[in-house]
């Protein structure tokens, strides 16, 4: 197999052949089909999330076929097409497990980041953790649902019943999301870089209301807002877009630092809380979901040899919604 693979913290990729390897008991290897381009991959690279696993094959938006399958997996058959999403294993055993709370396992394993993941001609999961995906959609346009839209969707229902939504950066999850969001009959606030107006008129033409710099005040107070940008300015500038009880639901796995804000900004029962990975009921639930509302996702597809120019042009917005790689 040939992998694109991360062997030191803030260096490019490396292209590399790699000895073909077996599933374990309860794994699976697919070959890849097509894998999505997620922020979390380049705060992998760039060494900002903690105790990385290096070298790594980064990439957990990943649409493969099996082609081997360990002698304990069950409901799953070869030559069927698979996603395989950021969660690759829980201990099934720790508090947070034996809550249904599995996406904040004590003892995970995550595609991508501490196992390998799906820059790479093939890759190998734990079968549990692997969604059926039936043969309806291409590779490319279900590969950023796994991530962008999975997680987007855990934060969408942390953020509640809100009829006036407004999302903070408005890329690959956002540019899904609001299309759920939309078909869900709330009305979408999309929030971009100042001055960004093609990425607003994005937004408008998937049916977001209004869209507008990130520090430009909505035109009415909303029901809750999600942040997908990593940046912690957005913090205080959600909290005063929402109305009293309002919440504000963080969705990123990294952010930088929230600058210091006036209590009077969260107070009146206001909340703010982040959302952590998923758990495997969420992709069931979405993945349900996804096919009725006829998703329009936009990509950018990139060979895989590519990978490191996928990463640069994700870090300068330099394309609408989402880079997939395909081998
Ligand atoms: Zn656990
Ligand atoms: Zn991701």
């Amino acid at each position: 197999m040939q992998a694109m693979i991360l062997k030191k913290l803030k260096e490019p990729l490396e292209w590399v052949e790699l000895p073909d390897r077996l599933p374990g008991p309860h794994e699976i290897r697919v070959k890849v089909l097509a894998c999505g381009v997620c922020r979390t991959d380049l705060h992998v690279v760039d060494g900002e999330l903690p105790e990385p696993r290096l070298p790594i094959i980064p990439g957990h938006e990943i649409v493969g076929r099996i082609d081997a399958l360990g002698s304990e997996v069950q409901g799953l058959e070869l030559g069927e097409r698979v996603g395989i999403p950021w969660l690759g294993h829980t201990d099934g055993t720790c508090p947070y497990c034996l809550m249904h709370r599995e996406n904040l396992c004590d003892h995970p394993l995550f595609t991508g980041f501490t196992r390998d993941g799906g820059y790479a001609t093939a890759a190998i999961a734990d079968a549990r953790f692997a969604f059926p995906l039936g043969d309806v959609g291409t590779d490319i346009s279900i590969a950023p649902l796994l991530c962008a839209g999975l997680i987007g969707w855990r934060s969408l229902v942390i953020a509640g019943e809100a009829g006036k939504i407004g999302f903070y950066g408005f890329g690959a999850a956002a540019h899904i999301l609001a299309q759920v969001a939309h078909w869900q009959g709330r009305s979408v606030y999309a929030f971009t870089r100042e001055g960004d107006e093609r990425t607003q008129a994005f937004a408008r033409s998937l049916g977001a209301v209004w869209a507008g710099g990130s520090g430009d005040a909505p035109p009415e107070p909303l029901d809750a807002a999600i942040i997908f940008a990593p940046v912690g300015a957005l913090v205080p500038a959600a909290l005063k877009a929402v109305r009293k009880g309002g919440r504000v639901v963080c969705a990123g796995i990294h952010m930088s630092d929230i600058p210091g804000f006036p209590y009077g900004i969260l107070w009146e029962e206001r909340e703010l809380l982040s959302v952590a990975n998923l758990t495997r009921q969420d992709g069931i639930d979405f993945l349900k979901l996804a096919p009725q509302i006829d998703i329009k996702v936009k990509t950018t597809p990139y060979p895989l040899q590519q990978a490191n120019q996928a990463l640069a042009d994700l870090r300068a917005g330099r394309f609408e919604g989402a880079a997939v790689l395909t081998p």
